[in-house]
Order: structure tokens, then sequence, then C-alpha cells
């Protein structure tokens, strides 16, 4: 039978993982392997994806994936199979002053004043982010990698100058799965940090010491920390960390990271071991009892045979060996085997898979879970039943419940809109607005006192305080709803709106996953774009991030806000829904259309880890806050206030730079004016509303910005509300600005770019169009 038909509750054992490839061999790195012991846990509430329980976390497939996956309810678990490894007894020499894992005759220290470099690898929510703050405090930057544009955050280590830790994206496996995981390994692999810092969510040791032991292969000095040894602890269980040590050949430090208890001990050891380039002491995790000895006489004969071509490449023989075995392209490519080697390789697998009786890339992964079965009967006591995973499946039991997932999607989401907008943000932004009401008089009298010239006056004033004013008073709402945002995520519940979400994505033809990048587009397009990395497949990171500019961006609010309140006062709040909504909508019509012009086919599968419910960190949060707040203040200070000094130039002077009171006279009218026969049929045929769109490529919030300074506070004498309500829908679905252009430009190309500015702005110039008369059906005019 396979896993699909499983009821719910019911557990079984794996026989036969099916399927084929990259997808095959994710699954086989999650722990999906034969022996291995399952429960279903529950359908997601519209029926499909199914999540299920193994190694102890808990993941979700879908139905499509179930059925290729054979299991027996009455089988062999091969984690009840009677210990057989006799563990290798490592070395460990010299306890002495200079550390554990070096021969005092034998040490090379680096020479002084080298910077040590480490990376910080691990799974997803394992605790990186949490721990590279503190290890860091506020010594960091930001960045990209080379080429890629995901996150790339550096840091010093607190109290260690001459050091620089990266932290990298989530990873499960050296396998890469999605564009986001080769980051990663590519790090590992080419820029080879002097030292790895690898960080295991201890109350996940399985899953995690999967990824740990690939490291080890890697044959780069390396520091395991353990984290979250608080939940470990907290529900009596424990760790016997020498014996892990010795089993592991590297040193162990239990760490709690949110709490920064057994940080400092951490750095030291990490400083010390990347200091003396004291290299694991064990990579040799085959063993001869092992399927009888399969893999491991499998593994090391291929090593025999690739020994002079690892070396020449550049890679760790260990690393290479298992990797040939797992049928890796990238690392068969580095390696330039003759046609013989590769023959001989092939005969190899063959012999081992006969031998072993599963294929090459189970019989890898089951040998990885056989040690480490080892590992956690020599070295861990389990905690009881933890009362994370209690809390987290009684939270679950409502949030992904059948009935009331999606009730409770809705209203957390509408209550994170409402709090932003109507309750906190908006009373943060008064307070902000008045402030820089008061600083404007004081400033005004001042100029005016001081007799400084009219159009100096006017700048300051109008072009500065007016427009840039206008535009940091959003600060609050930006941050609060980027608070919130964060939130979500780090909770854990992000995870589940992808799970519940699965199938009604599916019908626009994509997965759950997406969901996430298209929630942070609400924040800001630019992290949007970049987060669709996690996506797996390209065609779906390419349909994502061509939908996410629909999503309404925290910059587009200061125009829906502006205009909303000049013409409609009393339906602002519905307003603002409305637009939101519109945006939702387009990007559904969109997809369809999508689906089934450029983007035929499959949604990739969705095979993803639902962690526990967390508490997010507060030091993260204020981190990402902090992060988030002066991105906009820099923006606000450059981008924007270039551009309203830009504005007010061109509408201040004419042609023949002489300063004029009536703008119609100015550079800008004439210049906007050649663009007004397109923007008639719109209703906006104004120079001062084009020019207005025009500025908002540079960033959204200046169009606001610019208004203030064309229009000060005569907009409703200028435009009619059914101009205003064109103004929004044209605002809402034209151009993405020049930031999130150019990362779409960044993931997809030049081409993908220019054509999605030259589509959404035809798309936005076709919807005005029709939505006005819809509006002017209503008795709008
Ligand atoms: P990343 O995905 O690996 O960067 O993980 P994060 O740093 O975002 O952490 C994931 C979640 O685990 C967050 O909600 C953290 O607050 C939480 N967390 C991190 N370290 C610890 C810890 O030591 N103990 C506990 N209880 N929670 C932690
Ligand atoms: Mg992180």
């Amino acid at each position: 039978m396979n896993l699909k038909e499983l009821k719910i509750g019911e557990s079984a054992v794996i026989t036969e993982v099916g399927g084929e490839g990259a997808l095959r061999q994710h699954f086989l790195d999650m722990g999906v392997i034969p022996g291995a012991y399952v429960t279903v846990v529950k359908l997601a509430p519209l029926g499909d994806p199914m999540e299920i329980r193994i190694h102890g976390y808990e993941l979700t497939m879908r139905l499509a994936e179930a059925e290729q996956i054979t299991v027996d309810p009455n089988g062999k678990r091969a984690d009840q199979v009677p210990e057989v490894r006799e563990t290798v007894h490592a070395d460990h020499p010299g306890l002495g002053e200079d550390g554990k894992y070096h021969n005092k005759k034998e040490e090379h220290p680096l020479p002084e004043g080298t910077t040590l470099t480490f990376a910080l690898v691990g799974n997803q929510n394992s605790g990186k982010t949490t721990l590279f703050n503190q290890l860091t405090g506020s010594n960091q930057h930001v960045g990209n990698f080379p080429g890629v544009t995901v996150d790339r955050k550096d840091g010093v280590i607190k109290g260690h100058p001459d050091t620089l830790v990266t932290d990298l994206p989530g990873i499960y496996s050296m396998s890469p799965y999605s564009a986001e995981e080769i980051v990663s390994r590519n790090f590992v692999i080419e820029e080879k940090p002097k030292t790895i810092i690898n960080i295991v969510d201890a109350t996940n040791i399985e899953r995690n010491l999967y990824l740990t032991m690939q490291l080890l292969e890697m044959n780069i000095p390396m520091v395991v920390a353990l984290n979250m040894m608080d939940e470990v602890t907290g529900n009596k269980g424990a760790v016997d960390i020498n014996r892990m040590e010795e089993m592991l050949g590297v040193p162990v430090v239990p760490i709690a990271a949110l709490r920064n208890q057994g940080v400092d001990e951490l750095v030291e050891h990490a400083v010390h071991i990347a200091r003396y380039q004291e290299k694991p002491q064990q990579q040799d995790f085959c063993s001869k009892e092992d399927m009888g000895g399969a893999v491991h006489r499998a593994i090391h004969a291929v090593q025999a045979i690739i020994e002079d071509h690892a070396e020449r490449a550049g890679l760790p023989l260990r690393f290479a060996a298992t990797k040939i075995l797992e049928n890796d392209p990238l690392v068969l490519d580095i390696l330039k085997l003759d046609d013989n080697e590769k023959e001989m390789i092939e005969h190899i697998v063959i012999q081992m898979e006969k031998e072993g009786g599963l294929d090459r890339n189970a019989a890898v992964a089951a040998m990885r879970f056989r040690f480490i079965d080892s590992v956690c009967r020599s070295a861990v006591r389990k905690p009881v039943e933890s009362k994370e995973r209690l809390r987290s499946e009684k939270i679950d039991s409502i949030l992904t419940g059948r009935w009331t997932a999606l009730p409770c999607f809705i209203l957390i989401m509408g209550l994170v809109f409402w709090l932003t907008f109507n309750v906190i943000g908006a009373f943060l932004q008064d307070q902000l607005a008045a402030v820089i009401g008061s600083l404007a008089e004081v400033c005004d009298n001042w100029l005016i006192s001081a007799g400084v010239n009219a159009a100096v006056h006017d700048l300051v004033i109008k072009g500065i305080f007016e427009g840039v004013g206008s535009v940091l008073s959003f600060l609050p709402i930006v941050v609060t709803l980027f608070f919130f945002l964060s939130m979500l995520e780090d909770s854990g519940y992000l995870a589940r709106i992808a799970f519940v979400m699965d199938k009604l994505l599916r019908r626009i033809g994509l997965s759950g996953r997406s969901i996430v990048p298209m929630l942070i587009g609400f924040g800001c397009t630019v992290p949007a774009v970049m987060s669709t990395r996690t996506l797996p497949s390209k065609r779906d990171r390419m349909m994502t991030i061509l939908l996410t500019p629909f999503m309404s961006c925290t910059a587009k609010l200061p125009i829906y806000g502006f205009f909303a309140n000049s013409f409609f006062p009393h339906q602002a709040g519905w307003i603002m829904i409305g637009l939101y909504v519109l945006g939702i909508v387009t990007a559904v019509l969109c997809a369809y259309l999508f689906k089934n012009t450029l983007f035929r086919g499959e949604a990739v599968p969705f095979v993803m880890e639902l962690p526990n419910y967390r508490m997010p960190g507060l030091k993260n949060v204020m981190h990402l806050l902090w992060e988030k707040a002066s991105d906009f203040l820099t923006r606000a200070f450059s981008v924007i206030f270039v551009a309203t000094i830009v504005v007010w130039f061109l509408q201040s002077f004419d042609m023949h730079l002489n300063y004029v009171t009536d703008s119609s006279l100015s550079i800008m009218s004439s210049a906007a004016g050649v663009l007004e026969g397109l923007f008639r049929p719109i209703g906006l045929g104004d120079w001062r509303i084009i020019t207005a769109l025009i500025s908002g490529f540079m960033a959204k919030e200046s169009v606001v910005a610019t208004l203030q300074v064309l229009l000060g506070d005569n907009i409703t004498s200028v435009l009619t509300p059914l101009s205003a309500a064109a103004v929004l829908i044209f605002s809402l679905l034209y151009t993405p600005c020049v930031a999130a252009v150019a990362s779409i430009r960044r993931e997809l190309g030049s081409r993908w770019a220019i054509g999605t500015v030259i589509w959404q702005c035809s798309l936005a110039w076709l919807m005005t169009f029709l939505l006005r008369f819809v509006l002017m059906a209503f008795g709008l005019s």
C-alpha cells in the first residue's frame, strides 16, 4: 500500500520511495527513506497536501507524491533493529592548553592577523539568524552574494576584531534543491571559510545531523553549536556532549541562542579551531556491519579511484566519493573522470545496489541515517513529549484545523492590517506628522525673519518639508507592518499558511510556498522578489516574481492615504481595502493568464517542514525593524529628496531658467504635456499628475511628495473624484519602482525586467480605462 492510503493517525514503515531526480533526492535527504517510521498527522483543510511525522518532525507533501511512497504497516523499523555499530574510537590528543583536537607538536596556527572567516550553516529555523545577531551585535552589514540576490549578512564577532561570520541561507543537505541551497553549498565549497559553525536544532536532532555529516565530509574545521538546549533540558531531555564529540570528532557546544547561553564558549571554541585549523577527526561514517558493508566498500573503492581527480579539482575526497555514489551531476562535472573510470564506478555502484538491496541514493541516505541513529542512541536522551510540541499541536489543531484554518487566516491577516493602519501605525503617524508640521513652522518663521530669498524659501518649505515630510510620516506604518510580517514568519505561522493555501494556489498554477513572497510583497516588493529564491523551481519562481508587484507595497500607502483622505474622507478605509483586493484579484487573473500562456506545466511538489511554533526573539525583530526603518529613511533622504528637488526645480523655472510663479509656464509642464494625449483617455490628462506618476518610478512615495510640491493643498480643486479614483487604480497597477525592477532584473534578466515595466503600465492603463466606466456607471464624476 502507499502512504496516501494510510488513514489519519495511522503509522507505517516506508519500504520504497518512488519518483526520480532531484525531488526524490530531496525526499531522501529529508529522511523519507526505506525503514523510516511515518505517521499521518492530518490533511490540509482543503484535502491536500498531507502532513506526516517522521524522525520526530513534521513534513508536508502532496497526495500525488505520497502515492509514490510505498509503506507497510507491519514493516520492520530501521530504528528498532538492534544496534550493530561499534563506534570507532577517535583519538583525542593533547587535552592541554592548546585544545582538544590537535597535537602540540604538529600545530600550525594561522599567522597573527589572518582574518578568521566563519560560515554559519544549518537547517532552516535552527536559529542561525538568532545566533548571528548574538555573535555580531550591531557589527553587521547586509549585502548580496556575488551574482545573486540572496541576502548576505556578514559581521564581526563581538570582541574578536579579526573575524568575519557569514549567515548562510538554511539548507537541509549538500545536494541543493532550491536556488538558495545552491548559494550555501557553493559558499562552503568555493569560498572555503576557515571554519564552519554548524548550528543544530537539538529538539530535532536526527534531521539536523544529516547535514552535519555532509559538512564533516568537507574536511573544513568545524564546531557544532547544539542550539535550543533550553527546550531540550526543559523537557527532561539530555545530550551526552562528550560522547557526541567523540562520535562526530568535532567540538560540540550546547547553546541557547535566544537566551545568549553558551555563546561565549562557542566563540572560544570556534576561534581556537579556526586559529589552529583543527580538522574533523571523523569522516568514516560507513560501517562494515551496515547493509553487509555494501555502502562502506563502495565509498572506499570510489575514493581510491578518484583520489587524484579530487585533489586536482580541490574537492575533499570523502565528499566527492559520496556525491558520486549519489550521482551528483555538479561534482561529476568538476572531477573530469575518464570514461574508463566512470565505467569502473558504475560497476561498483551496481554491485553496491545488488548487495545492499537499495538503489544508490537511498543506500547513501540510509547509511547516514544509520550513523545518526547510533549517535542518538548513545548520546541523546530524548525529551518526553515536549511542552513546545504539545503546544504546537494544540495551536495547529486550530490554525490548520479543517474548519478553522481559513477563517483564522482571514482573521489574522485582517487583524494585522487593521492594527497597522487603524490603530498603532495611524496613531504614531499622526504624532510624527504633527512633529514634522511644527518643525516646518519653526523653519518657516526663521527663513522669513532671516529674509531668505523666495525661491529658496519655497524649496525648503514646499520641497523638503511638504514633499519629504509627507512621505516620512509613513515610517511608523511601514515599520509596524514589517513588525507583524516578521512575527508571522519567525513564529512559524507563515509555513502553515503555505500548507493551508497550497491547494488554492495550485489552481492558479503555483504552490503553497509562493504565498510567502506574496505576503512579504505587502511590505516591499524588493525582499519579496528576493525571497522567491526559496522556491525550488524556476517556473514557479518566475511566475511568483511577476505577480508580487500586484500586492500593494507599503510605499504605495502614502498615495492611497493622500487621495482617499482628500477625496473620500468618509470611505477612506473601504477604499484602502478595495485597492488591496483589486491588486490581489488582478494578480489572480494574471496568474490564470500566465498559466495558460507563458508558463504552462505543473507547479513544483510541495515538500516542506513545519517547524514548532516559537516565540520570536525580541532582538531579531528589533534588528529587522531597524534595518527596514533605516532603509526607508535612507530612501526618503536620498531618492525622494533628490526627486523632490528636481521636481521643484523643473516646475519653478521656465525654459530660460527664469523663476516663474505660475508653474504652468515651467519646464515640467511643457515636458509632461507631451504625454497628455496618452493619459487623457483615462482621465489623467493633467501635466502635474503625469509628472507625479513619472517620479513614482523612482520611488512610489514620490508621487505624493511631488504632488505636494506642485499643488500644495489645492488638490481637490484640480482633480475630480473620478480622476482621483483613476490615479489610485493606475498607481496600484503601473510599473514597480526602480529598486523592485532592479531586483527583478537580477533574478530574471533585463528582458523580463523591461517586459514587466511595459506589461504593468499597459495593464494599468487598460484597467483604469475600463474601471472608469464602471465608476461612472455608479455615478462618480
Ligand atoms: P533561522 O531560520 O535558522 O535563521 O532561525 P531563526 O534564528 O529565525 O530562529 C527560528 C526560531 O527559533 C525563532 O522563532 C527563534 O526565536 C527561535 N530560537 C532560536 N534560538 C532559540 C533557542 O536557543 N531557544 C529557543 N527556545 N528558541 C530559539
Ligand atoms: Mg534566518
